[in-house]
């Protein structure tokens, strides 16, 4: 698959595919923009979608559209000039210029696969595949695993 990024290449990931570190990060290394279309319409949600912030999903382009969630990841979202476009509500052109960046949690060597935390609410959940030690077994945020642990 074409990478579009210089430094992170696109591959067979922990679920389809997945994004991986071409070079090293140290730990709050900004390590690129996420490009993507950010829409309010919760209909045209996808599995690629992200909440980007309070009523709004982001669906990211390639590569970082193909980022995997993992329980032990090693990178975020930053939203470096959030404030600054979200101040303004009408501009929806504005806010389509993005602001959000994935920086790395702590230091990834070359080879790595780039996870997030999906920080999804239970009732999305589904089964983890990450295989990290901490794993929650669901991709679930940490404030809702207790609703699935009661429900099962
Ligand atoms: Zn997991």
């Amino acid at each position: 698959m074409r990478s579009e990024c210089a430094t992170v290449s696109v591959g067979k990931g922990i679920a389809g595919s997945g994004v991986f570190a071409k070079i090293a990060f140290p730990a709050a290394a900004v390590i690129g923009q996420i490009r993507g279309d950010l829409f309010q319409d919760e209909r045209l949600e996808t599995e690629y979608t992200f909440q980007a912030a309070e009523g709004y999903q982001l669906e990211p382009i390639a590569p970082f559209r193909f980022l995997n969630h993992s329980c032990d990841f090693n990178c975020e979202f930053d939203w470096l000039t959030a404030s600054h476009w979200k101040g303004d509500p009408e501009s929806v052109e504005e806010k389509s210029c993005g602001g959000l960046y994935l920086s790395a949690v702590r230091n990834i060597s070359p080879g790595e696969e780039l996870t997030i935390d999906y920080n999804w609410p239970a009732e999305f959940a589904i089964k983890c595949q990450c295989g990290a030690e901490n794993c929650r077994g669901y991709v679930v945020s940490m404030d809702e695993i207790g609703k699935i642990n009661r429900s099962s």
